[in-house]
């Protein structure tokens, strides 16, 4: 159904009047990018129909929570039944046992968790969790790594703070980050006895795709015991992705404690923090280490979780993998062919590119390559023949296990045009 009132220009327009950008997310505003966002009526499987009627190959995906596709049926069927019987109780429910059951029982050393309602609250919690428990105050995070909005994280973040060129964010005080030491990617920074928690993407996936180097992750692994403090795997966009286990399975390196988001919500606002039975027994109600939440472990968002996990078996990972390795090889040999210089960094049903020669291996050499000036024509190039990507050259590719062969194909065949044009 195609309603002719409203365009994406209008929308913007209107928007930007009320919303700051015209958007409730700074990436989605285009500013990379440049041009109009197209502002979307609704989406079904690989695809968004924007507010004109024209329909997209999506591999935005909300940037990863879609991983069966928009609007799944079990999905949408497991949100409707939900809603009929009440959208929020502020008392326990089965369905919340049952994710809990179900996550701990995939994720090797993951006994106990919280579910709360964003990646950003999942991080904030779980670091508060590891100083209470640690009795220390200093946290290390990576350049190029982004945790969500959080105070003490934004610094050095990826995703939309490094789109925007920003160290960091306005409003932070020197006070919030006085405790955060910054450290480049893959390199085993020094730790010391005054670190409570060295945070990590296992993959870095906010500043484009950067793989861990070999060693990197059993590195702080080692450095982390050695100086006492612990290991946070951010898993907010690798958790229920990668693999039924998620990067401790992958790479063979368990954190002490976890944070996740997007998947596990199956598209509806729902994050976790977790860890060992004993780390997680200083969370009150065991234990002083305070976090709570109104809508935390919501009905709705719990049933969506369960019904989308319900379809991540070893086979739906193994064929998500085959998709972006056929996406990869694709865009690779278009690429090529057009003697333009790219590389589709990938790790199992983890993709990214970047407009240079070597793949990036930190946030310094993956600044160089997203903001060389590529992007954004390829970006557009793709976008005019129904392709979606995000509005950013920070952001991985999401395909789902609803982009079948004939979305695969398309897409590379758009890209071949459009690497013919750069
Ligand atoms: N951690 C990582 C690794 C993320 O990619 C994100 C969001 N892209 C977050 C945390 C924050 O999650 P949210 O946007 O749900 O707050």
């Amino acid at each position: 159904p195609h309603r002719v009132s409203n365009t994406s220009a209008s929308l913007f327009e209107r928007g930007q009047a009320v919303i700051p950008g015209g958007v409730n997310s700074p990436v989605r505003a285009f500013g990379s990018v440049g041009g109009t966002p197209y502002f979307v009526e609704r989406a079904d499987g690989p695809f968004v129909y924007d507010v004109e009627g024209r329909r997209y190959i999506d591999y935005v995906q909300s940037y990863g929570p879609s991983i069966l596709g928009h609007a799944h049926p079990d999905v949408i069927a497991a949100i409707r039944d939900a809603a009929t019987r009440g959208t929020s109780y502020g008392a326990p429910t089965e369905n919340e046992v049952r994710i809990a059951e179900e996550m701990t029982s995939r994720v090797e050393g993951l006994e106990m968790m919280r579910l709360v309602s964003s990646g950003t609250e999942a991080a904030m919690s779980a670091i508060r969790l590891a100083r209470g428990a640690t009795g220390r105050s200093k946290i290390l995070k990576f350049a190029g790594n982004y945790h969500g909005h959080t105070d003490s994280l934004l610094v050095a973040g990826g995703s939309g703070i490094a789109q925007q060129g920003l160290k960091g964010s306005e409003g932070v005080t020197a006070g919030a980050i006085e405790d955060t030491i910054v450290a480049p990617y893959n390199v085993v920074p020094e730790i010391d006895e005054s670190i409570a928690v060295v945070c990590v993407e296992p993959i870095a996936a906010n500043m484009g795709l950067v793989p861990p180097a070999p060693g990197f992750l059993a590195g702080l692994r080692e450095a982390c015991d050695a100086a006492g403090a612990m290991l946070l795997f951010d898993e907010v966009i690798t958790g229920f992705r990668l693999c039924r286990g998620g990067a401790a399975e992958w790479f063979g390196v368990q954190p002490d404690v976890w944070c996740f988001g997007k998947v596990i919500g199956g598209g509806l606002p729902m994050g976790a923090y977790g860890a060992s039975r004993e780390i997680m027994s200083n969370v009150a109600p065991l234990g002083g280490v305070y976090q709570a939440g109104t809508l935390s472990g919501n009905p709705l968002a719990t049933a969506a979780g369960l019904a989308a996990l319900e379809h991540l078996t070893v086979e739906a990972y193994a064929a998500l993998a085959e998709r972006a390795a056929r996406l990869q090889e694709g865009m690779q040999a278009s690429f090529d062919a057009a003697g333009v210089a790219a590389v589709l960094p990938r790790v199992g049903p983890l993709l990214g590119i970047f407009f240079t020669d070597t793949a990036p291996h930190d946030f310094d050499s993956a600044k160089a390559a997203a903001d060389n000036g590529v992007y954004p024509r390829f970006f557009h190039g793709m976008l005019d023949r129904g392709i979606a990507l995000a509005p950013g050259a920070y952001e991985a590719i999401f395909p789902s296990l609803a982009h079948g062969d004939e979305e695969i194909e398309a897409t590379i065949a758009a890209c071949a045009e459009v690497a013919a044009t750069l």
